[in-house]
């Protein structure tokens, strides 16, 4: 019964959260979780998810059920935000698009995909990569190893590790890339270096598999952060994508994404979907709508869609000013000459210090600072006024 059931550990990231209420330090910081806060630390609601949430009301939408595959004019919107209106996959209805849980959820069901119709086949993960891409894979019972990424020696890609793990993979693995904005690295593949992922793939017989969370957050521009998944479209291949507005419309609690297949044709792609609607009827049976209207306004209506891309180029550029303020603190406090521009090169929401894992919780311990013990803080959690507290608490960590 219940009474052997023991206690499960808490989740590395969530957990952050968690202890970073218990704490009730005035200079307490959480830099856990990948959420954007304003200046003054607080929650932000972007502007046009209020208007698309008026416009919702206005129009006097109803609570019916979704179909399982989700709200048709969401599927259609993410498709084209994600490849492109023009993309011959898109006009030649390749595409299998199946609004999930979000992300999260949208990795789920692909797992699921993977495992029934793909058994033994591998996926193969970046380390470090986000924490729950594992347990996504071990709960629906995938195989998984990991492929080298991070370089600890120049705090950036180990190129020549991830090629030769790619091309090492047995045949026909799916291969997890973060299609911008690399967490929790924060370091991305040159244009070259993605050709060159994509020629190994190629070779290999792969299925790139795409994380897209931060589409927008990466370089503030939503073509360009999805370059990486078009190039590999534009090669004719096959590929899924998990999409996430998590982020980027800041909708975090509206579990709002989809899972995109792109077939060799688009009666493949019919049966892809069923496939996928037939695995999410027993898992969810079909997702929330609410999320589903507001993307599908935002990015349906001009108006708003050019809303969206200016409130995203200003938390994106919150996030840059910091990183560069973090920078200059830690440069101008920092007496050894030790060279601080990689936080400069990464990109996205998070930065890796580089600090280990006693040394992060030194950060915790001793400054108040909450993050995850693999080194990583969100930029997005910072605000400037406290960029020299954190430059003294990672300077501490680091040299303690
Ligand atoms: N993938 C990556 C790489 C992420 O960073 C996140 C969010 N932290 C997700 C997927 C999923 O988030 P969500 O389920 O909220 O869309």
């Amino acid at each position: 019964h219940f009474e052997g059931i023991s206690m499960a550990p808490p989740d590395p990231i969530l957990g952050v959260s968690e202890a970073f209420r218990a704490s009730t330090n005035e200079m307490k910081l959480n830099l856990g979780v990948g959420a954007y806060r304003t200046e003054e630390l607080q929650p932000y609601v972007l502007n046009v998810v209020e208007k698309a949430e008026m416009l919702m009301l206005e129009r006097g939408e109803n609570k019916e059920y979704l179909p399982i595959e989700g709200l048709a004019a969401f599927n259609k919107v993410t498709a084209e935000l994600l490849f492109g209106v023009d993309n011959p996959v898109i006009k030649q209805q390749r595409v299998a698009t199946v609004q999930s849980l979000s992300g999260t959820g949208s990795l789920r069901l692909a797992a699921a995909l993977i495992e029934r119709y793909f058994p033994g086949a591998k996926v193969l993960i970046s380390s470090p990569s986000w924490g729950n891409h594992k347990n996504i894979f071990n709960d629906a019972r995938v195989p998984w190893s990991e492929y080298r990424y991070y370089d600890p020696k120049t705090v950036g890609l180990d190129f020549e590790g991830m090629i030769a793990d790619i091309k090492a993979a047995p045949e026909g693995s799916f291969i997890l890339l973060h299609g911008c904005a690399h967490n929790p690295t924060g370091i991305d593949p040159t244009p070259e270096q993605w050709e060159n992922i994509a020629d190994v793939v190629q070779e290999k017989n792969h299925i790139p598999f795409f994380d897209v969370a931060y589409q927008g957050f990466a370089s503030g521009s939503l073509d360009a952060d999805a370059s990486s998944v078009r190039l590999f479209a534009a090669r004719g291949m096959e590929l899924m994508v998990a999409q996430s507005y998590s982020k980027n419309l800041g909708l975090y609690a509206e579990r709002i994404g989809a899972i995109n297949v792109v077939c060799p044709s688009a009666d493949a792609a019919a049966r892809v979907k069923s496939q996928l609607k037939r695995l999410a009827r027993p898992m969810y049976s079909n997702p929330p709508v609410h999320g589903a209207r507001i993307v599908a306004n935002v990015v349906g209506e001009p108006d708003l869609f050019n809303e969206w891309r200016k409130e995203m180029e200003m938390m994106a550029g919150r996030i840059k000013s910091v990183r560069q303020k973090l920078y200059d603190s830690l440069t101008a406090k920092d007496q050894s000459g030790k060279d601080w521009s990689f936080i400069l090169k990464q990109i996205g929401m998070f930065s890796y210090t580089g600090l280990n894992k006693s040394q992060s919780e030194n950060m915790t311990n001793k400054w108040h600072v909450f993050m995850t013990k693999d080194g990583r803080i969100s930029l997005a959690g910072l605000s400037s006024a406290k960029c020299e507290h954190l430059a003294d608490a990672i300077i501490d960590s680091f040299y303690n």
